[in-house]
């Protein structure tokens, strides 16, 4: 096709009848136009305000007039200069600024023959002063000239972008046929007003201004209706016909694909909230264009609303998450916004057809799901995996609905008790929250608070308990009950030093000694961030609250190391103890914790005491306190109430009875 216009192209010029143009051509209006075609070609009209978005040449009407009244060589000449200069402004590849000059060349051959054959004018002929009858030929032939240059460019980025051909040549439809419209009218009315001479062509400049001024006006609407106006990417509704096409493509070639690639930035919504909105934006826009940067010239990176964008990748798994690496590479360095280094970080989610979704919609799912994994699980870049629908899907209905529950009350809290075993009194109770599902039924805490672990609903969570707990345990003291409350930490508050200051106020609240309350945090929680949590367990510690180690034995802290921290309470999980009236070997590891956590002036209770011969070996150690189901399951506050005026001011026994 290349050879072909370029061969057209020299052809024409070299066979023209050179004389006859001279002679008889108006040199001025060619000039003008000639300009005016040049300065069209590399002043294109700008379809949005970013600086790299599309662009619409309005070379078209005056290459269309000098078509008639320069002749067939001073168009394709004109024309060809043009399309050149404006390559060699944009630093294009040889290959395709060859490619451009012979399809332009051809546009324009085609466009005289039509005009020739419809005004019955030689082919060759050189110069034809435009009377009014040959407007509708000079329109008919602007049309074929746009037409043919179309599909040519269309042919060609269906093959290498694997689109479906006619895809490609309707995309945008209507607002450029429009736009082609008013330029080629203009185009006529040049061509007429040629004749007069190129004075009579000044009176042109408000139409070529106005169509300018309208065609970027139609043109930009109908980039705004697929781009994004904050950062000039493609939008949402585009990116579901690029899926769409991505789908198209993949079934005529048999081929793999498409994969989408989500990316979501980390903690933008702190961003937004700390430094504002308007550097918000500056940053979503500085996003974009990293983003955009390190990407092939033909995938586009789409925005789909708040810090969320999206690529279709032409291309199997691997090349979908190469993507994903590049795009998440590109935020690598700090972006600068305002005078301030900001270090951006993003997730990304891949999901690619056909193994992960036979439709744009499912595949769109799938990559949403992928991206909230990889969110949740902080994995920087993950894949869609079966397994993720069903537990992240129910992970995220959970999550909102825990969120709900927590806002609306729905939360409340059991207790259970914790006994000296010597006297059998109650002098303890562990709170553990509980959830009532409208629909499910009780959920499990070790099925939701690992998730508000994972999304910071755990502060708020734990806020509830603590001022729960703390609520009741005073109505029990206010009764004569001389019982501490337990409330469970999570591993992300002993990282949060304004933890101690808040439960101080709580306490002052309600007007409760700190001594009345226990925390309990587990191994892992402090091994995870040793330095911190030293700090924020010192600082409670300083209040007067206890300290209590959750679960002891299933982590790796040693015994000497909790010491050192100086917590107050053991708490032996139930794994070691529940089994120690028949297996020996637990009896053995039990009862050398307990007497060393004795002798290190800590105080132990024993969990998981689901009988009484379990019961009678911890009695037989030491000092003990029991928590199990034995002694009492975890009940509701109004219970717990109960069990403690029946106690009374004497010792009860709490056994197998009624439990
Ligand atoms: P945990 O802190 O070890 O709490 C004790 C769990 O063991 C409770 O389960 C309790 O019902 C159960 N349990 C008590 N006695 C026995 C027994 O004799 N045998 C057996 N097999 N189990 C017994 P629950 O209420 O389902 O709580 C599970 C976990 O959820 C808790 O383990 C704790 O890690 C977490 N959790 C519960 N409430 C809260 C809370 O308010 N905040 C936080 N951060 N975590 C909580
Ligand atoms: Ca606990
Ligand atoms: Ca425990």
């Amino acid at each position: 096709m290349t050879s072909l216009g370029l061969v057209g192209l020299v052809v024409t010029v070299v066979a023209s009848s050179w004389p006859g143009t001279v002679s008889r051509i108006l040199v001025w209006p060619s000039v003008v136009l000639a300009v005016a075609a040049l300065a069209g070609e590399v002043r294109p009209i700008r379809l949005s305000g970013e600086d790299d978005a599309g662009t619409l040449s309005t070379s078209a009407p005056f290459i269309l007039a000098l078509t008639a009244i320069g002749g067939v060589a001073v168009a394709v000449i004109v024309q060809a200069v043009a399309s050149l200069l404006d390559d060699l402004l944009h630093r294009r590849e040889a290959r395709k600024s060859l490619f451009n000059t012979a399809q332009y060349a051809l546009s324009v051959l085609t466009a005289r023959a039509v005009f020739c054959w419809l005004t019955h004018a030689p082919f060759l002929g050189g110069p034809k002063l435009v009377e009014v009858r040959d407007v509708v030929p000079l329109l008919v032939a602007g049309l074929v000239m746009i037409t043919v240059n179309r599909v040519l460019v269309a042919g060609v980025v269906s093959l290498a972008t694997r689109q479906p051909f006619i895809a490609v040549v309707t995309e945008d439809g209507v607002a450029h046929a429009v736009t082609n419209l008013v330029l080629i009218s203009v185009g006529c009315l040049a061509g007429v007003l040629a004749a007069d001479g190129a004075g009579v062509l000044v009176l042109l400049v408000p139409f070529v201004v106005a169509a300018h001024l309208l065609a970027g006006a139609a043109a930009r609407h109908a980039h705004l209706a697929s781009h994004d106006s904050l950062t000039g990417l493609a939008n949402r509704d585009q990116l579901r016909r690029s899926l769409d096409e991505g789908f198209t493509a993949a079934a005529r070639t048999d081929g793999n694909g498409p994969g989408l690639v989500l990316v979501d930035l980390d903690h933008f919504k702190d961003i937004n909230d700390t430094l504002g909105h308007p550097v918000g934006d500056q940053l979503l826009r500085q996003v974009a264009r990293r983003l955009v940067s390190d990407l092939p010239e033909d995938v586009a990176v789409h925005r789909l609303g708040g810090d969320e964008f999206a690529v279709v990748v032409a291309g199997n798994l691997a090349d979908a998450q190469h993507v994903a690496r590049v795009l998440l590479r590109s935020l690598d360095d700090p972006i600068r916004v305002e005078g301030l280094d900001l270090l951006i970080r993003a997730s990304a989610g891949v999901a690619v057809a056909p193994e992960h979704g036979t439709d744009p919609q499912e595949l769109m799912k799938r990559a949403d799901i992928a991206l909230y994994y990889a969110k949740l699980e902080r994995d920087r870049i993950s894949t869609y995996a079966p397994e993720f629908d069903i537990n992240t899907l129910e992970r995220l209905h959970l999550l909102a609905d825990l969120r709900a529950a927590l806002e609306a009350g729905d939360l409340f809290v059991d207790y259970q008790p914790q006994v000296d075993l010597a006297d059998s009194r109650i002098v303890g109770v562990e709170a553990l929250v509980r959830w009532e599902h409208p629909v499910r039924g009780p959920v499990a805490p070790d099925d939701f608070v690992p998730l508000a672990e994972s999304s910071g609903l755990i502060t708020a969570l734990t806020e509830f308990v603590l001022e729960t707990a703390l609520a009741d345990l005073a109505r029990w003291r206010a009764a004569g009950h001389d019982v501490r409350v337990a409330v469970n930490l999570s591993a992300r508050h002993l990282s949060d030093l304004s933890l101690p200051p808040r439960i101080a106020a709580t306490l002052a609240r309600h007007q409760m000694p700190a001594t009345a309350l226990v925390l309990e945090v587990t191994e892992t929680g402090i091994l995870s961030d040793p330095a911190r949590a030293d700090l924020v367990i010192s600082a409670l510690r300083a209040l007067g609250v206890g300290i209590a180690v959750d679960d002891y034995g299933t982590g790796n802290a040693s015994l000497s190391y909790l010491k050192r921290l100086e917590v107050d309470e053991l708490k032996v999980d139930r794994s070691f103890v529940s089994d120690i009236a028949t297996d020996t070997q637990d009896l053995i590891i039990v009862r050398s914790t307990i007497a060393l956590a004795l002798a290190l002036g800590l105080r132990v209770v024993a969990e998981g005491v689901e009988d009484e011969p379990t019961a009678a070996a911890l009695r037989e150690i030491g000092e003990v306190i029991g928590q199990g189901f034995h002694l009492g399951r975890p009940t509701t506050p109004g219970r717990l109430a109960e069990q403690l005026e029946r106690q009374g001011g004497h010792s009860v026994t709490v056994g197998a009875r009624g439990l």
